[in-house]
C-alpha cells in the first residue's frame, strides 16, 4: 500500500484480525458487504478453543467446517469432579450432549488452526480487502468514520467493526470505558499427550485455586486450562517440560495416564472486563474489544462470535433496506441485543468463580447443593446444558446456520 494514498469508502471496516476481527470480516461479506480489513500480523497463539453447538453452525454457514471439522473433537460428555478437599464437597456430575439431542455440546481445535482456516477464507473472498497494517487513529464522524492506518493509508468507513482486542484502540478513541473485575488467579495452558484414551469426555476438577480443565483434542491429546495463584503459575512456568507435564498429570489424577507436554505453555491473568458501551457512533465493538471473561465454561470466543453474527445480520439487513449501515439503529440494536447475552455469561462465570475460592462453608455447600441438583433432576440439567452451549434469545440467523 503507498503511503498516504486516500481509498474510495467502504461499506464497512472491521479493524483487528483475530478469530472475531476475522469471522466479523467473513459475516459481513457473506452478507453482501464491502469490507476493509486491517490486520496486522499476530503473534502465534498456542492455545485451543471450544466452540459451541452454535459457532460451529455459523462456521458450517460460511462454509469453513468442513475444512476444520477433522481438527476438532468433539466435547460429549462433560464431567465436573469437586477436587477441593472441602468438608462440604458437590457430588461428581456427567451432562451428555446426547441430552440435548447434540453429537457434541462443543469441538475443540488448536487456535491456529482455526485462524489459518480464517485467514485463508479471507483471503479467497473478493468482497474483503485486507490491509496488513495496524490502526493508528479512528475518528467517527456524521456521515463516516475515518481511519488512518501506520502506513499512511487513510480511508472512511460507514461503520466500523473494532475487533482490536483487550486494549482497543478503537475503544478508546470511541471514548468508551471498561469496567473491570481483577481474581488473584492466572490460567496455565497446554496441550498435552497422554496415555490413555479421552473417549470426548471433557473433565473439570474443581479446585480451592479455580478449575483444572482438560479438554480433548483429535487423538490421544487433550488441551488444559490450569487455574492457579500467581505463585503457583510462575513456579509451573518455571519447571521443565517433563515436570511440567508431570505436574499436570498428578492435578489430573493420572485419569488419562502418563503425560507428555506438546506445546508451549501459556499464562493468562484472569480477569472480568466489559466495556460500558458495545457501540457509540458508527464504531461497534467486537470480541475482547467488548468483554473479556475468564476462561471457565469456555465463553470468550463463542461470545465474539455471536457479536460477529449479529452485527452481520443487523448491517446487511440495513443495506438491503436501503438503510445507514452505520447509522443508529444498526449500532443501537447491536448493543441491546449482545448486553444480555455477555452480562448473563459473565455473572454465571464470575458467580461460579467465587464459590470455588471461598473458604465459607454455606457457600461450598450452595455450590455442592446445586450441583447435586443438577445430577438429580433431567430437566434442571438440561435447562442449564442449554444456557451453557449458547442463548436461546436474540439468537443471530448465522448461528442457526442460515446464510444471510
Ligand atoms: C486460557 C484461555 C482459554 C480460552 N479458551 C476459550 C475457549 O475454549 N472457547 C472460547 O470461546 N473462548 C476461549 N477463550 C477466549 C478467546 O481466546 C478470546 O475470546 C479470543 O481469543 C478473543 O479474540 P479477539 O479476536 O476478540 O481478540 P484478539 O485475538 O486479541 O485479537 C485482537 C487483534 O487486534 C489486533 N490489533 C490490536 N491493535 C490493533 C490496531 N491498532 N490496529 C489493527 N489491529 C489491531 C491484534 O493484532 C490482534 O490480532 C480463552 C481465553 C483464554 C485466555
Amino acid at each position: 500500500m503507498s503511503s498516504n494514498s486516500r481509498l474510495p469508502p467502504p461499506t464497512v471496516a472491521v479493524i483487528g484480525g483475530g478469530a472475531s476481527g476475522l469471522v466479523a470480516a467473513l459475516a459481513l461479506a457473506s452478507g453482501g458487504l464491502q469490507v476493509r480489513l486491517a490486520a496486522p500480523p499476530r503473534a502465534p497463539d498456542p492455545r485451543t478453543t471450544a466452540l459451541m453447538d452454535g459457532s460451529v453452525r455459523a462456521l458450517e454457514a460460511l462454509g469453513l467446517w468442513e475444512r476444520l471439522r477433522p481438527d476438532a473433537a468433539p466435547l460429549r460428555i462433560m464431567r465436573l469432579i469437586d477436587d477441593t478437599g472441602r468438608l462440604l464437597r458437590a457430588p461428581e456430575v456427567e451432562f451428555r450432549s446426547s441430552e440435548l439431542g447434540l453429537e457434541g455440546f462443543a469441538w475443540n481445535l488448536e487456535n491456529e488452526v482455526l485462524l489459518a482456516a480464517l485467514d485463508e477464507a479471507v483471503a479467497a473472498d473478493a468482497r474483503i480487502t485486507r490491509l496488513r497494517a495496524a490502526v493508528r487513529q479512528v475518528e467517527d464522524g456524521p456521515e463516516a468514520v475515518a481511519i488512518t492506518l501506520d502506513d499512511g493509508t487513510v480511508f472512511e468507513a460507514a461503520l466500523v467493526a473494532a475487533a482490536d482486542g483487550r486494549n482497543s484502540p478503537s475503544r478508546r478513541a470511541a471514548g468508551i470505558d471498561m469496567r473491570v473485575r481483577e481474581y488473584p488467579q492466572v490460567a496455565v495452558t497446554a496441550t498435552l499427550a497422554h496415555g490413555r484414551p479421552h473417549r470426548d469426555v471433557s473433565t473439570e476438577f474443581h479446585t480451592r485455586t479455580g478449575p483444572f480443565t482438560l479438554v480433548p483434542l483429535p487423538g490421544d491429546r487433550s488441551s488444559v486450562v490450569c487455574v492457579v495463584s500467581p505463585d503457583e503459575a510462575e513456579q509451573l512456568g518455571a519447571l521443565t517440560p517433563e515436570a511440567f507435564a508431570a505436574a499436570m498429570e498428578r492435578k489430573a489424577h493420572s485419569i488419562l495416564g502418563r503425560m507428555h507436554l506438546l506445546s508451549p505453555r501459556g499464562s493468562f491473568p484472569l480477569s472480568q472486563r466489559t466495556a460500558a458501551h458495545f457501540a457509540r457512533g458508527r464504531i461497534a465493538l467486537i470480541g475482547e474489544a467488548a468483554h473479556i471473561i475468564p476462561p471457565i465454561g469456555a465463553q470468550g470466543l463463542n461470545l465474539g462470535i455471536r457479536d460477529a453474527a449479529t452485527l452481520a445480520e443487523l448491517a446487511s439487513d440495513a443495506a438491503r433496506a436501503g438503510a445507514d449501515v452505520g447509522g443508529a439503529d444498526v449500532t443501537e440494536t447491536y448493543e441491546r441485543r449482545r448486553r444480555a447475552d455477555v452480562a448473563s455469561r459473565g455473572f454465571a462465570v464470575d458467580l461460579f468463580n467465587r464459590s470455588l475460592l471461598s473458604d465459607l462453608l454455606p457457600v461450598a455447600g450452595m455450590r455442592g447443593f446445586g450441583i447435586w441438583m443438577l445430577g438429580q433432576s433431567a430437566g434442571l440439567r438440561r435447562a442449564v446444558m442449554r444456557e451453557g452451549v449458547g442463548p436461546t434469545r436474540d439468537v443471530p440467523r448465522l448461528l442457526a446456520g442460515t446464510r444471510l
